[in-house]
């Protein structure tokens, strides 16, 4: 049976961040296929400064034919420094890879913009935040919106980020919790750090006995005059989780210079001179939660989680907008190809959760193994001064050297891998 004589399938996508409009695009392409993009906000627009985008991402970008309308800063390297004296620790220079996939750090405003363009007109609905989920067995799922509003769709995809509805409703005993971490974060003209010796001479951080200061540039000067150039500064500030009594979900709220300088005042000069400089009134708080793996990213045949939905690390390799982007596409192809041999959507999201669930695995596993080399450091040296704290942290940073399975994670290439083993696994059944 052709795809195109299925019934038309109804698609919820929750939430309208690249996991989201990446999803209407990538299944928007496949036949007798309706997408609606339900999205709480008022209007789609980013909080945070800019995205890291790599080779990765570049990728799957490419995949959504949204690569182009994407431009940033290129990254030529990347310093690690002691960010209470400067002193560099360690260099990353980029590998040589084709002009089209150099990491390039970039406007959030601008990546969203480039998948809006590419989302299907009258897809996306604003302003309906999802309150409730229920399991209606053959009949699909049935949403309900704070409006009042009721939908049932044939499948339901949580682009819920982290606080996901979708999955407090599928998952009710999966929980996230404060990590102690809170993020600020902003974008400033270039024009008012310029003067400050290593500021805008290559992307940075600056590591602290409590956290960072990062730092870098945001446009691309070909088609963005240097007087409009951004910078883009995030810092870190942790606690240890458990000393934390209560927290106040943040994401995004404003925060006073005060309130972020105070936990930089024994940091380098330059540090302190950068954010110091920064106009009042900018500076957007984040508070890092995040919560156990998931056994599995889909649920009751209808529902599917993807991006920080299902592996709620909030930001942990720098990289989640791929992640997001792609899962989607990953679930586009499944679909498309369990219905080329008739098989039902149970199949399509069997298949996405075989690809997806041991890829998020492995990225638990390797903080695991990260958060363990840190602990058994301070136990064999609980004096551990913070210069020697540093070196194992710098140490155990993962890079693209070391995570090539994420910063050079080919999505199209693990599709083919998936079809390759079904088919020799076919092979070996006949
Ligand atoms: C400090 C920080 C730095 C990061 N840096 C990078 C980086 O450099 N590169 C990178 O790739 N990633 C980075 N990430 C991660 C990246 O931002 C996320 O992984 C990515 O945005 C996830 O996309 P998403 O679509 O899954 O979720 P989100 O972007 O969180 O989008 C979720 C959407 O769902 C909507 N929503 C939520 N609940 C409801 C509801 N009940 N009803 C309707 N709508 C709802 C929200 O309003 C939101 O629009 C960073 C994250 C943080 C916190």
């Amino acid at each position: 049976m052709p795809s195109a004589a299925f019934p038309t399938l109804r698609v919820a996508i929750i939430g309208g961040g690249p996991g989201g409009l990446s999803s209407a695009i990538a299944l928007s392409k496949l036949p007798n296929v309706a997408v609606t993009i339900y999205e709480q906000a008022r209007e789609l627009r980013e909080i945070g400064a800019g995205i890291q985008i790599g080779y990765n991402c570049w990728k799957v970008l490419e995949l959504l034919d949204a690569a182009a309308a994407v431009k940033g800063h290129v990254q030529e390297t990347f310093v690690h420094r002691n960010g209470l004296n400067g002193v560099p620790l360690k260099e990353q220079i980029f590998v040589a890879v084709a002009p089209q996939y150099r990491g390039q750090r970039v406007r959030r405003t601008r990546l969203q913009a480039a998948l809006i363009a590419k989302v299907p007109e009258g897809a996306i609905k604003l302003r309906k935040r999802l309150v409730s989920l229920n399991n209606i067995d053959e009949g699909g799922a049935r949403l309900v919106f704070e409006d009042g509003e009721e939908v049932i769709a044939n499948l339901v995809i949580g682009a819920d980020g982290i606080r996901s509805v979708v999955r407090q409703s599928v998952f009710p005993s999966h929980a996230i919790k404060f990590t102690g971490r809170t993020i600020w974060r902003v974008i400033i003209p270039k024009s008012l750090i310029v003067d400050i010796p290593d500021m805008t001479s290559s992307t940075a951080w600056w590591h602290g006995p409590a956290g960072h200061f990062y730092n870098g540039l945001v446009d691309d000067p070909s088609e963005t005059p240097e007087a409009d150039q951004m910078f883009e500064i995030a810092v870190h500030n942790v606690v240890p989780a458990a000393t934390v009594k209560e927290k106040r979900f943040s994401w995004g709220i404003p925060a006073t210079n005060e309130r972020v300088e105070s936990h930089f005042t024994e940091y380098d000069p330059r540090v302190r001179e950068a954010l110091s400089r920064v106009p009042e009134g900018l500076w957007k708080e984040f508070s890092a939660f995040a919560g156990q793996r998931l056994e599995k990213v889909t649920a009751w045949d209808k529902v599917v989680l993807i991006g920080d939905a299902s592996h709620p690390l909030t930001g942990a390799f720098g990289s989640g907008a791929a992640f997001a982007m792609q899962d989607s596409w990953i679930l586009a192809q499944a679909i498309a190809h369990t219905r080329s041999s008739c098989q039902p959507l149970a199949s399509a999201l069997a298949i996405f959760d075989s690809i997806r669930s041991p890829y998020y695995h492995r990225m638990y596993e390797h903080l695991d193994k990260q958060m363990k080399t840190f602990q058994d450091a301070k136990v064999k040296n609980p004096e551990q001064t913070f210069e020697e704290s540093l070196e194992v942290k710098i140490k155990g940073l993962g890079g693209i050297d070391t995570l090539s399975w994420i910063y050079q994670n080919d999505i199209q290439m693990v599709w083919e891998d998936f079809l390759s083993a079904e088919e020799s696994a076919g092979i070996r059944n006949e």
